[in-house]
């Protein structure tokens, strides 16, 4: 039996489609959901704790890469370069967890660490690069 956790982006158009359904159903997994969310283009993600046999867990998600799902572990880890960021807030909206918030006192961007689950959403989006993944 194993245990994993991943984050799984969904393409816009496969968005009614029953694929965690399909793994319990078809490959014998247990799941939970620790986060679903829609970006701003629309492109879902979730993040998820797979678990089952580990013959079951491969064919599982040999069966979401085929489906057109991305899948990323959460191995990476997420690191705020403080001289970079500029406290704009373009990152706040976009993380699934609120691991960036906005401090309504002194009106500064929070990054809490322990809140972060390395989806890279703010990666992407920040202007000036401030948010930046180490392996
Ligand atoms: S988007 Fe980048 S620069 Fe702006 S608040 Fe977030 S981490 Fe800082
Ligand atoms: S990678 Fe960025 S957007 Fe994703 S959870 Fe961590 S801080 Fe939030």
């Amino acid at each position: 039996m194993i245990s994993k956790k991943i984050v799984l982006h969904f393409p816009r158009q496969m968005g009614d489609q029953p694929i965690v359904y399909k793994l319990v159903k078809d490959y014998d997994l247990q799941f939970n959901i620790l986060k679903a969310s829609v970006t701003p283009d629309e492109e879902g993600l979730m993040v998820l704790e797979l678990i089952g046999e580990k013959e079951n867990f491969d064919k599982g998600i040999k069966y979401l890469e085929s489906s057109g799902v991305k899948i990323q572990p959460l191995s990476r880890d997420i690191v705020r370069n403080e001289e970079k960021c500029t406290h704009c807030g373009v990152c706040v909206p976009i993380c699934p967890t609120a691991a960036l918030y906005t401090d309504e006192a002194t009106r500064k961007v929070i990054f809490k660490h322990e809140k972060c689950i390395a989806c890279e959403l703010c990666v992407k989006i920040c202007p000036p690069r401030a948010m930046e993944v180490h392996f």
